[in-house]
This record gives structure tokens, C-alpha cells and sequence, in this order.
């Protein structure tokens, strides 16, 4: 038990971040039914869809579950009534200020985290009364800090500044990197681009087989203009890239990005035209696995880890 298991009352230090298109229903179940936090991503789907999935989710598991929303969200108040109406106990928000919404969503009972990308987010997630913030590193997939600051960076800094609860994120997708975020000081892990390769994802089969082909360097921070998000360099990317090379504003860049590209590309699987948000570690990731493996792999390594460490005897954690 630790400061992250106990807070969410799930068996590991791991939870699985929510991602637009990609985490529904039934992988955030099935995350959850394995030990971890399983999250629903609700920034990609319409209020009543968002209704669905939590039904669907609480009937296919009777663990703790999370939704997470980002404040860009337009109809975000049908959501948060949702919530409320539906009890779902944990809500990790992302994307805006969590003062917005954190009081509220506490006053009905629920567990409140709040994603950030630097020490100062941190500070304010503390002082609006989260009860833990998830700090993500440059290596994650999807929107992400301008700053560029990397997990191995972010984690020690941002755990000096705060008190409560920390969950690392950004490049972690086995036991290595649970072990090495719980070192660096956080008290628990979201995985994100590791799980979107599961059977349960929501991602097309198509997206999932080219984060399986994918090897070092094939991801890239972009749109930095407008939202920075990491992505797969694909043709929609390298249209991105000629725009920059001609000296474009970002009025040329949110033209070329227009409307539901993320769909077109993670839900849809159009690989040429779409937007394919994952991680660094697309390049370690080399097989679709169901979710709950994937949770048993990863502490499998850490706990065989931890006993190679100890038996080496250099040092003990
Ligand atoms: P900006 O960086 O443009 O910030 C807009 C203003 O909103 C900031 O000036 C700040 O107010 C406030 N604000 C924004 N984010 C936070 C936060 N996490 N905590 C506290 N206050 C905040 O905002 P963006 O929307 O472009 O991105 C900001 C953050 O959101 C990044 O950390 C990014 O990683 C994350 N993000 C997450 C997404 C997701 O769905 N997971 C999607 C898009 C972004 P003030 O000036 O008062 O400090
Ligand atoms: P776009 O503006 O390009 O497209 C909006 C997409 O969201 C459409 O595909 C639309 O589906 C769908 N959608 C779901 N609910 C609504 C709604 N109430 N109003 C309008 N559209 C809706 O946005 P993006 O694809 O870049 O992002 C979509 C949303 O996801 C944004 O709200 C953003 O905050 C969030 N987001 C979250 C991220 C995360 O990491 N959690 C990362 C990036 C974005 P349809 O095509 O069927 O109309």
C-alpha cells in the first residue's frame, strides 16, 4: 500500500491515462479489474456517449474507475453533471485551471487529480485542493507542456514543490520505468501510449499496428503554435513540417489541422490524412497485449527488479 493505492483503494501504483479515442469503457474496465486505475477518456466523446461508457464500465467492473476531462472540452457541464449524477468516484482533469471545477467535484465526494507539465501548474493543482496531480513528462504522446521538460527532470523538481500525492508520466511502459518514477519520487505511474496498444482500446487496428512497427525517432512534439502534441510522423505530419519550412503562421497550421483529424486517425485509422497522438515509447512496444497482461507484465518486472537490486547489494529501495 502506498500513498497512490491507497487514495484510488486499487491494488497497484498504476494507472492508465485517458486518451481521446483510445480509452473507453472497456479498457479502462479491464485496467481496473487487474489491480490498476483504468481512466475513460471523455474529451472525444458527445455527453451522452460519455453517459454510456461509465454505465457500461461500472457494469463490467466493481473496482474503481476515473474519467478524465480536459477543461477544453465545449459542453463540459453536461459532463461534470454526468459525473455527479453517475458517482464516479475519481475525475483527473487536464487542460485548463483546476480551480474551475476541483471544489465542486470535491463537495459531491469525489477523488480530484489534475494534470500538469511543470512546477508551476504543480503549485497551483496543490493550492486549488486536488487531492494528487499527475506530472507528465516530453517523452508522452498527445498534448503535452511547451516547455519541454522530460519526466527524469519534472518528477524530482515537482516533488520538492508539493506535498500531496504524485503520479508520474511521460515515456513509462514496463517495470523499468515504474521503478526508476517511484525512485525519482512519485508515489505511483500513468501509462498512456503502452495501453492504447491493448485489445480493449478503442484505437483503430490500424493505428495500433503502426505504434507496433514504430521504432526510436518516429514520434515528434508539433504544433507548438496551437496545442503541442506529440505524434507519429505520417504524411498529415510532414504537411505540418512543409508548413513550418515556408515560414507558416498558426492560422496556416490550424487550417491544415481543421476538424476531427485526431478522429480520422486513432478511431478511424486513416494513417495517411489523420492525427496518430502516442509517446516515445511507441518504439519499445511491440506486440497488442490484453490490458490486464500488461499490468501483471509490468509489475512482474518491477517486483523481479526490486529483488535484483537487493540482491546485488549496491543499494536498497
Ligand atoms: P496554456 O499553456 O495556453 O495556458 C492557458 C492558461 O490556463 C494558463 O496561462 C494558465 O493560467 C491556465 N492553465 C492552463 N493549464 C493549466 C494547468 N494545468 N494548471 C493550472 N492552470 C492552467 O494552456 P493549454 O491549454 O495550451 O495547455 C496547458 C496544459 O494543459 C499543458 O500542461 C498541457 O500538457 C495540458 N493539456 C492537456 C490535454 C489533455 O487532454 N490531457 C490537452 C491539452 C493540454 P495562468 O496564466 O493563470 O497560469
Ligand atoms: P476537433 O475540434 O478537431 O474535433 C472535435 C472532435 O471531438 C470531433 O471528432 C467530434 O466528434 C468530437 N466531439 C466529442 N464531443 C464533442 C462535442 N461536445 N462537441 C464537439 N465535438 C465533439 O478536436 P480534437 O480531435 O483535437 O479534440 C477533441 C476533444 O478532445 C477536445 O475537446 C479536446 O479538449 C480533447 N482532447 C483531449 C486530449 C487528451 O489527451 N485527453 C488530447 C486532445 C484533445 P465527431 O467527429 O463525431 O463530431
Amino acid at each position: 500500500m502506498n500513498r497512490i493505492t491507497s487514495l484510488f483503494n486499487i491494488k497497484y501504483p498504476i494507472v492508465q491515462g485517458g486518451m481521446i479515442w483510445c480509452s473507453g469503457w472497456e479498457l479502462a474496465s479491464a485496467v481496473s479489474n487487474a489491480g490498476g486505475l483504468g481512466i475513460i477518456g471523455s474529451g472525444s466523446m458527445y455527453p451522452e456517449v460519455l453517459r454510456m461508457h461509465i454505465e457500461k464500465c461500472k457494469a463490467a467492473t466493481d473496482k474503481p474507475f476515473a474519467v478524465n476531462l480536459p477543461m477544453l472540452y465545449p459542453d463540459i457541464d453536461k459532463h461534470i453533471e454526468t459525473i455527479i449524477e453517475l458517482k464516479v468516484p475519481i475525475v483527473f482533469t487536464s487542460a485548463g485551471n483546476p480551480k474551475t471545477w476541483t471544489t465542486k467535484l470535491k463537495e459531491h465526494g469525489i477523488v480530484v487529480v489534475h494534470v500538469v507539465s511543470s512546477v508551476k501548474f504543480a503549485l497551483k493543482a496543490e493550492q486549488a485542493g486536488v487531492d494528487a496531480v499527475v506530472a507528465e513528462g516530453f517523452e508522452a504522446g498527445g498534448h503535452n507542456g511547451r516547455d519541454e521538460t522530460t519526466t527524469l527532470v519534472l518528477i524530482p523538481m515537482v516533488r520538492d514543490a508539493i506535498r500531496i500525492p504524485l503520479i508520474a508520466a511521460g515515456g513509462i511502459a514496463d517495470g523499468r520505468g515504474l521503478m526508476s518514477a517511484l525512485t525519482l519520487g512519485a508515489d505511483g505511474v500513468q501509462i498512456g501510449s503502452r495501453f492504447v496498444v491493448s485489445e480493449e482500446a478503442s484505437a483503430h487496428i490500424n493505428f495500433k499496428n503502426e505504434i507496433v512497427k514504430a521504432i526510436e525517432g518516429d514520434t515528434q512534439l508539433t504544433l507548438k503554435e496551437l496545442t503541442p502534441v506529440r505524434l507519429l510522423k505520417n504524411d498529415f505530419y510532414n504537411k505540418v513540417e512543409a508548413v513550418y519550412l515556408k515560414g507558416g503562421n498558426a492560422e496556416e497550421l490550424k487550417e491544415l489541422l481543421g476538424r476531427g483529424r485526431s478522429k480520422k486517425g486513432m478511431f478511424e485509422g486513416d494513417l495517411v490524412e489523420g492525427e496518430l497522438e502516442i509517446g516515445q515509447v511507441a518504439g519499445m512496444i511491440s506486440k497488442i497485449k490484453p490490458a490486464g497482461e500488461i499490468v501483471a507484465q509490468i509489475m512482474l518486472e518491477y517486483t523481479n527488479l526490486r529483488k535484483d537490486i537487493v540482491r546485488g547489494g549496491k543499494f536498497c529501495i
